[in-house]
């Protein structure tokens, strides 16, 4: 099985994704703009690609590890029913969203996060929420295949009962308590910079 090391900027928060494959999970390309305010929400317009793009390996739940520095765990939410959007506060890495409702076995983990071994994960095969992409032209790809794989992958979960999750508790609370951004913070994360791509 091969695992991907995964580690925040500053080195505090590690983890490893389990079973990594292009089979167990589906690596696609989001371009939503809440995806781009979650991260200069944070400051890390680094993980951004020139267009806004958010690389993310979507798999199941259990094959997350957090191995140290759990403590820095922390999740936000841009809406009241946005989806949770997990982060290391030690050094505002973004690291994973997933729904509120833990019942959802997905993951979506940044592979800006992966430190070695992202070959593993397999090439991008999908471009996902493409209006959202700064400066426009970037062409849809790859969404629907991406849907299935997750619905299918879900079913996997609830019939072969592969339902752990690091970041809920038994009872399906978050093992963090996710903070909602404010009207005013959520507007000035979402304001696209007027500063050519490569200056982000
Ligand atoms: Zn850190
Ligand atoms: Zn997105």
């Amino acid at each position: 099985m091969t695992e991907v090391a995964l580690s925040c900027k500053c080195g505090t928060l590690k983890g490893v994704l389990h079973d990594a494959s292009p089979s167990t999970g589906t690596r696609v390309v989001c371009y939503c703009k809440d995806c781009q305010a979650f991260a200069r929400h944070l400051g890390a317009h680094a993980v951004l690609d020139a267009q806004g793009g958010t690389d993310i390996y979507q798999t199941l739940p259990r094959n997350l590890e957090i191995t140290s520095g759990a403590e820095n765990l922390a999740c936000l939410r841009l809406s009241p029913k946005g989806l949770l959007r997990w982060y290391a506060k030690c050094c505002n890495t973004p690291l994973c969203n997933t729904l509120a409702n833990h019942k959802f076995y997905m993951v979506g983990v940044l592979t800006s996060t992966a430190e070695a071994g992202k070959d593993a994960l397999g090439p991008i095969r999908a471009q996902v929420n493409v209006n959202g992409a700064i400066g426009g032209g970037v062409k849809s790809k790859g969404q629907l295949k991406a849907v299935v794989e997750i619905l299918s992958r879900q079913l996997g979960a609830m019939i072969w009962k592969r339902t752990e999750t690091p970041l809920f508790d038994d009872g399906g609370t978050p093992v963090v308590v996710p903070v909602t951004l404010s009207l005013e913070e959520r507007r000035r994360a979402s304001e696209t910079p007027k500063l050519p791509p490569d200056l982000l």
